[in-house]
């Protein structure tokens, strides 16, 4: 299928480098004809962003950090003054201080970091909304991205798994008020990809690698299948399809136990 986003306009926050999965997303929806804008943290991701904006003929690149509030308005003030309105925007941003992302959550979690996380991780993606909705066409869709640590333990995922508790949450809310201007709002839950954010927990290689024996598939995702789904949940495929939380994780979540080769060992 071709050109599923011709003539939609969007906004991706989150590319960091080529291993991103806001690029596996801006990769997808730049090959069905979306016009991009993207953002970036500070001037050394910018540089290493700029190469990737050019190749998918992005013509906006924009600095945002979202502890800013400023940067989060100048941000849509140029989308306003360049496009007039948006049909999309993807929020993949997460952060936490990576020392407590290492141990047990009761022992290691300071308030200031559970804040800092919250905010960058979780209220940041209602922060993005409300500049974004009043630009927002009747159709337009929200996308953010989450880690099945918010529903169920995962080791040393700790305060993140919180923060995306909350973004989860954060999710149905935002669905149940854009529902009257017929705006969409879902998140993806992906399983464990190799990324600057997915490097900062504790024993992510091994995390890594029992996700890949122990899930349905026996394997991990990758930016592009994760960009796939997110084109279904941006596009007009998914129009009656909102408050969602979609799984991309090779199955891994339905799983309550082992493998039993693995139970074998
Ligand atoms: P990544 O490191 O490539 O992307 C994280 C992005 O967050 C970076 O672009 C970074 O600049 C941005 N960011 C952090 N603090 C920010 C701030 N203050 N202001 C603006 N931007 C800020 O890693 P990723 O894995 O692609 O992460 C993207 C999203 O996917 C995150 O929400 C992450 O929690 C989520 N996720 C990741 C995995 C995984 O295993 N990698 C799994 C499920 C969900």
């Amino acid at each position: 299928m071709n050109g599923l986003m011709a003539g939609k306009r969007g906004l991706i926050m989150g590319v960091a480098n080529d291993h991103s999965i806001a690029w596996g997303i801006a990769k997808a929806l730049a090959a069905q004809g979306a016009e991009i804008a993207l953002t970036y943290q500070g001037e050394a991701f910018g540089r290493r962003v700029k190469p990737l904006a050019d190749s998918i003929g992005s013509k906006l690149l924009l600095p945002c950090d979202v502890e800013d509030a400023e940067t989060i308005a100048s941000v849509f003030d140029t989308l306003k003054s360049e496009w007039g309105s948006l049909d999309f925007l993807v929020h993949a941003i997460g952060f936490s201080d990576r020392a407590q992302l290492k141990g047990r959550y009761l022992d290691v979690t300071t308030r200031d970091n559970f804040t800092r996380t919250m905010v960058i991780s979780a209220y940041s993606f209602t922060e993005v909304a409300q500049h974004a909705a009043p630009l927002l066409n009747k159709g337009g869709s929200l996308l953010t991205l989450t880690y099945g640590g918010s529903m169920r333990v995962m080791p040393n995922y700790n305060v993140m798994g919180v923060a995306k508790a909350a973004l989860e949450a954060m999710v149905r809310y935002l669905a149940a008020d854009f529902g009257e201007d017929g705006v969409r709002v879902n998140a993806i839950s992906a399983g464990p990809v190799r990324t600057l954010a997915g490097a900062g927990i504790g024993d992510a290689r091994q995390m890594f690698s029992y996700q890949q024996r122990n899930s349905p598939l026996q394997r991990t995702v990758n930016i592009d299948e994760i960009g796939q789904s997110a084109l279904y949940l941006l596009s007009d495929m998914s129009s009656g399809v909102t408050g969602e939380i979609h799984y991309v994780d090779s199955g891994y979540n339905i799983m309550s136990m082992p493998r039993m080769n693995e139970l074998r060992k």
